[in-house]
């Protein structure tokens, strides 16, 4: 009898199940795919770490997380500064200076600031969704160029209908700076994350391709106490009814030439282009092997957004109000079954970044084992 049986080897599975076992716990970890990792899988073709699920770059101000991962992985320095096409017409992201001045011709802060101010009037109250939330922040120009498209074909929805949050993730600053995250450490684990996860994973049981629902009765006989890090409506069997999440589809391409696009991520920004971004994979290790040679070739993914459908890969919750509602349903549902931890973006229909997900999975654990 294990102590614990961790559903998905994931960040979150991952993360539980070394602490567990440095506590001195039994743990099995089980996994329906037939790979460790989840969706920070990468896999090595032509020399590059591929980021099967969609690129990742980690990012965290949350100095514990940092040092917890340091001692998996050593992290290069990779700083995420995407660029977003619109119509042929390219723009630094996160918003700031040079997406200003290229979208304006601003070249003070000041003038950027009142330019804003001036598009920005139109809003008038606190911002209802997600189209007003990005108004508000910077004008009726950026929202239409570089936001609009993009979100609608990442969401399926139009952004009156999404939150205004998800748009709070994107900085907006006044100063010349394309780094696109706010975040005090980042970086990329050299090797690739599924190096770093098999590190946390060292030493402990793993098995692989083995669906927990479908064997549900039977698995839990090996265990105390089950992680479940999958999705929380379908171990209910969808009883209550289906969340919604937004799948992502992937076309892979082996280019024999040395660059792309010469950027790790180009998003693109008009609503006609069926992608909604391609990733350059060989960027997230400046292009270099593992020895610091060119790497010749580069592979590229173009990401198409779609609805989940069963069969699919949820990979984003919709956090509406209408899947809010229905995830608190279930998480009544999953407070009943008391030897059942629920956790991950699946098992809490979160939109948690990988730092979260650690952060969320680290005090768990403290708490639990
Ligand atoms: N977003 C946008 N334009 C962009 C990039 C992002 O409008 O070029 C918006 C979009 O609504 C998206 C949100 O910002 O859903 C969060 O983007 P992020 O890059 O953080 O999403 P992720 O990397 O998790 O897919």
């Amino acid at each position: 009898m294990y102590n614990y049986l961790i559903i998905g080897a994931g960040l979150y599975g991952a993360v539980f199940a070394q602490q567990a076992k440095a506590a001195g716990k039994s743990v099995l970890v089980i996994d329906k795919r037939d790979h460790i990792a989840g969706n920070v899988y990468t896999e090595k073709v032509e020399g590059i770490n591929v980021h099967k699920y969609g690129a990742h770059i980690f990012h965290t101000n949350n100095k514990q997380v940092w040092e917890y991962v340091q001692q998996f992985a050593e992290f290069n320095r990779f700083t995420n500064s995407p660029v977003a096409n619109y119509k042929g017409e390219l723009y630094s992201l996160p918003f700031n200076m040079y997406t200003f001045n290229k979208m304006w011709g601003v070249v003070t802060p000041e003038e950027a600031a009142a330019k804003i101010e001036e598009q920005r009037k139109e809003i008038t109250g606190e911002p209802k969704n997600l189209e007003e939330q990005a108004i508000s922040l910077v004008g009726r120009d950026i929202y239409e160029k570089l936001i609009k498209g993009y979100t609608e074909k990442q969401w399926g929805r139009d952004c009156k209908d999404l939150p205004a949050f998800i748009i709070k993730r994107l900085p907006v600053r006044l100063t010349f700076d394309n780094n696109y995250f706010n975040a005090l450490y980042q970086g990329i684990p050299i090797g690739g994350y599924t190096k770093m996860v098999e590190n946390m994973l060292d030493g402990i049981e793993v098995r692989l391709g083995v669906d927990y629902l479908e064997n549900k009765a039977e698995l839990d006989k090996l265990a105390q106490k089950v992680i479940y890090t999958g999705p929380i409506d379908a171990y209910f069997d969808f009883k209550l009814g289906t969340l919604e999440y937004r799948s992502v589809r992937f076309e892979n391409e082996l280019l024999d030439k040395p660059s792309f696009q010469g950027n790790a991520a180009v998003n693109y920004t008009d609503r006609e282009t069926p992608w909604t971004r391609i990733i350059e994979h060989k960027w997230f290790e400046f292009g270099k092997d593992e020895n610091g040679n060119d790497l010749p070739k580069t592979v590229i993914s173009r990401e198409y957004s779609s609805e989940w459908k069963p069969g699919d890969e949820p990979y984003y919750p919709v956090n509406d109000e209408k899947n809010g509602k229905l995830y608190q349903e279930y998480r009544k549902l999953a407070e009943q079954e008391k030897n059942v931890i629920f956790g991950g973006r699946l098992g809490e229909y979160k939109y948690y970044d990988m730092d979260q997900v650690i952060a969320a999975s680290l005090e768990k654990a403290k708490t639990e084992v």
